[in-house]
This record gives structure tokens, C-alpha cells and sequence, in this order.
């Protein structure tokens, strides 16, 4: 069985706010322990988690031995003031506050940094973000000084010239990666860095009524269509479900992943995501 190579142990799958404020002040072992036997019960041995500055997911790492799950985090993850992120991480105002996280994450030892770098999209609107992007420029620093720390740097990042950045810098995962086009779709595959698409995200939506479902359908056929061309190229992909994101159940987030990725990948898919999940937990530990 495939592990889930982005989730969120801090998140339920329904409604973030009341998740969060569940181990906000004091962890909460008992859903932790609740969510960790359902992956084992799958039979799921591997989770790479997004962090969140709450603890949920650096307590999940202490008790996920006893599960049988490899667990790793980045303690929280980090983004700039004002832009997306701010709910579930830490938020710097500028590079020298973010060197000083980058040292508490080293310190706390975190497994890996966790960057968002650009908006969530906007469902109700295709090709639109919820927030504006990081430049490349600060992307650069940003990844530079992480990887100086030894740290692998995943990142939450949508849109073409967004995410070229973020490959020109050298970022080992690209999580969601939405709106790509062809020149980013074979940067990406040249590049050495590992895709998440988290597909669950979007398709998990439609029919849910919450967005319209044509442009869910036009923004999963443009990822599954990306991601096909992706790995045609030679480029590496990996299974992250979100699970914890809204209708992404944790456990059961990986089947419905799995299923996505396959239409896109068919026959190959086994090995591609056998190879995706590798790179991951060679990389994404300090
Ligand atoms: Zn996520």
C-alpha cells in the first residue's frame, strides 16, 4: 500500500476551524491515536505531513512508531505575513525572522521545511489565485537558505511562473501545482524535484455543491492531462492525498488519490508512484 505523501493530522476533512480548535492550547492524543490506527488498519506505512504550529502533527511523529508508520514533518510550515498559510503556520514578515524559524525547526528537529509560496485556487474562478505569489526572487532565498540548513524544502505552490521559480531554485516537492503549462509541465520533468498534485483536492469536490462543478472539471483535467505529460517526460510523481483538506477524509484520502491518479497514468502507475514515494523518504529527512 501506497503512504500518503501530503496530509494534515491537524485537519479533519470537514471543517478546518473546529479541527484546529480541537488541539488548539492542548494536543489531543486521543483523535492523533483514533487517525493513526485507521492508516495502519489500510495498512499504510508512510506519512509526510504539511505541519501545522499547533503540534498535532509533531505529537502524531512521537506516537506514530507505535502504529508502524514512518512519520515525518516539518514542526510548521511558514509563509509571509498576510499571504495564505497563516491559519495552520507560522508567518515571517522577512528573511531574517525566517532564518531564525528555519533554526527553531532545526532545533525542534523537524524533518524537512514546509514553505507556502503562493495562494490556494480559487474554485469558483479557474485560473485564479487567492493570493499573490512570493517573486522568484525571494523564492530563491527562501530555499537556499533552508537547503543550507540540510533541510529539503517542500513547497505548496500554483501557477506556472510560480512554480518555475520555485524548480529554478533547486525545491524538492512541488505540492498541489496547479495551472502549469507546457514549458513548466517539462521543467518539472527535467527538474529533480518529486510532484504531489493532490488530486483528491479538486476531485473529491465535484458534485459536492459548494463550487461550480465545471470549472472542478476543467481544473482536473488540466492536472491530469499535466500529470501524464509529466511522467511521459520522465518527470517523478508521488501520491498526497491532502487528506485533512475539505472532503479528504484521513485514510481512506489515499484510496480516492490513487484512483485519480491512475486515470491519468494507467498502466504505469504502480511504478511511478513506488518511485515517487522513494525519492520522498530518502530526501525528506534531515
Ligand atoms: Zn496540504
Amino acid at each position: 500500500m501506497f503512504g500518503d505523501c501530503h496530509m494534515h493530522m491537524v485537519l479533519d476533512g470537514v471543517y478546518y476551524k473546529e479541527a484546529i480548535a480541537a488541539h488548539d492550547g492542548h494536543v489531543r492524543d486521543d483523535l492523533i491515536r483514533r487517525c493513526l490506527a485507521g492508516y495502519r488498519a489500510r495498512g499504510i506505512r508512510f506519512l509526510r505531513d504539511g505541519g501545522d504550529r499547533f503540534g498535532a502533527s509533531m505529537r502524531a511523529r512521537e506516537l506514530a512508531g507505535e502504529y508502524g508508520i514512518d512519520y515525518r514533518a516539518p514542526v510548521f510550515p511558514m509563509s509571509l505575513r498576510g499571504r495564505y498559510g497563516g491559519f495552520i503556520g507560522r508567518q515571517f514578515e522577512n528573511l531574517a525572522e525566517y532564518r531564525r524559524m528555519v533554526g527553531e525547526i532545526a532545533a525542534a528537529k523537524g524533518d524537512f521545511v514546509k514553505i507556502m509560496i503562493s495562494g490556494l485556487m480559487d474554485f469558483d474562478h479557474r485560473g485564479v489565485m487567492t493570493s499573490e505569489p512570493l517573486t522568484p526572487r525571494q523564492i530563491a532565498e527562501l530555499i537556499h537558505i533552508a537547503h543550507g540548513e540540510g533541510f529539503a524544502v517542500m513547497a505548496h505552490v500554483n501557477g506556472a511562473r510560480t512554480i518555475l521559480a520555485a524548480l529554478e531554485a533547486g525545491v524538492d516537492s512541488v505540492e498541489h501545482g496547479a495551472y502549469m503549462d507546457e514549458a513548466c509541465v517539462a521543467a518539472l520533468a527535467e527538474s529533480r524535484a518529486v510532484w504531489v498534485p493532490t488530486l483528491a483536492t479538486v476531485g473529491n469536490l465535484i458534485g459536492d455543491g459548494r463550487y461550480p462543478d465545471d470549472v472542478l472539471t476543467a481544473i482536473l483535467e488540466g492536472q491530469l492531462a499535466n500529470v501524464a505529460a509529466c511522467v511521459r517526460l520522465g518527470g517523478c510523481v508521488a501520491l498526497g492525498s491532502d487528506a485533512g483538506a475539505y472532503r479528504v477524509p484521513h485514510d481512506v484520502g489515499v484510496k480516492s488519490e490513487y484512483v485519480l491518479l491512475r486515470r491519468a497514468l494507467g498502466e504505469r502507475t504502480d511504478d511511478v508512484l513506488a518511485e515517487g514515494e522513494r525519492r520522498i523518504r530518502e530526501r525528506f529527512r534531515r
